[in-house]
């Protein structure tokens, strides 16, 4: 599950671009996206289930998806008897 943050990885709601430096800013910060979707793809080839939310997501809502993930999961491979979740 990666968090994230809203200016670093340039989430479209919420990115401001400092004024100072604009052009390298924007390259730096699209660079950060670039290399979010390489690793997200090594990752998926690996066989890793990705799970991406962003800051401003509600907390909540992040830890459901990912436990809603994680219960998909148990049911495709199973659970050992008696090692339910509390
Ligand atoms: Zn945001």
């Amino acid at each position: 599950m990666f968090i994230d943050g809203c200016f670093w990885h340039r989430c479209e709601e919420h990115v401001q671009l400092p004024q100072a430096n604009a052009e390298l800013w924007r390259r730096k910060l699209l660079a950060n996206r670039q290399r979010d979707a390489r690793n997200q793809a090594i990752l998926t080839t690996e066989g890793w289930r990705v799970l991406r939310s962003w800051e401003h997501d509600d907390p909540a809502a992040v830890a459901d998806r990912g436990e809603d993930e994680l219960d998909r999961w148990a049911a495709i491979v199973g659970r050992p008897q008696g090692q339910g979740r509390e």
